[in-house]
């Protein structure tokens, strides 16, 4: 689902990349494959799309506006740990760029600076919604992540977007935090839901916290290297 193409950066929009928690699944015959392109299916031009590994890191920042400020601090926590987990499994860099207030707009699936600065390139960025106001989510989809723009002559991430529900982190326990947020920020990077129920890429999140060989390998399969200097500022609004 594309809504527009500025200079060969493709705005995506929302791919299926939700999470379900919810009861335990058979499993899956044994797949050692490894963990899908989130673009399989949707668009194959952008099979195999990841993040460049560059010398400055990929920056994140998050609104936890929602949460009281324990949780906040927990959750700031949680997702500094998942991405120091994809950051050993790819090589790539994260670095957090603090708290924002954001609006979600979740037609598009993007989330906005309210102060209306431009959210940088290279950039995740992460909100906590409580439920009742957004379709989004609810009891059982308490996660959605996606990238939101992509280079598409170079299949480059350059942007990604990530939602939680509000209510979810209040109750989950932090090994079912981390879960999930492992699991939706596989998806920022690229990465699509895995047929195995042992990877953390499958779409059942429970408690799976350690990454499986395969989720390794899908994320390192999509890791371009970098090409930083090529990149024309560009707009989209
Ligand atoms: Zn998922």
């Amino acid at each position: 689902m594309h809504t527009g193409v500025v200079k060969g950066l493709l705005a995506v929009g929302v791919l299926a990349a939700l999470v379900l928690v919810g009861a335990p699944t058979a499993s899956a015959a044994d797949s050692t494959g490894a963990a899908p392109s989130i673009f399989a299916g949707h668009d194959e031009d952008l099979v195999g799309a990841g993040w460049a590994a560059c010398p400055s890191p990929i920056t994140w920042s998050v609104d936890v506006s929602s949460l009281d400020s324990t949780t906040a601090q927990v959750q700031i926590q949680h997702l500094a740990w998942a991405f120091d987990q994809w950051s050993r499994a790819s090589g790539l860099e994260f670095a957090f760029a603090g708290r924002t207030r954001m609006s979600f707009d979740e037609r598009s699936f993007t989330l906005r600076a309210r102060s209306g600065e431009r959210a940088p390139e290279r950039h995740i960025a992460i909100s906590y919604l409580p439920q009742r106001e957004y379709r989004t989510l609810n009891d059982t989809i308490v996660g959605m992540a996606s990238p939101s723009l992509v280079w598409r002559d170079r299949r480059e991430i350059t942007s990604a977007t990530a939602v939680f529900s509000r209510d979810y982190a209040v109750d989950a326990s932090s090994r079912e935090s981390r879960a999930l947020l492992l699991h939706e920020l596989g998806h920022a990077l690229g990465l699509g839901h895995s047929e195995d129920a042992g990877h953390v890429m499958h779409e059942i999140v429970q408690t799976r916290t350690s990454l499986t060989a395969a989720d390794i390998a899908g994320v390192q399969s999509l890791v371009t290297s970098c090409s930083a200097g090529t990149a024309t500022t560009t707009t989209l609004s």
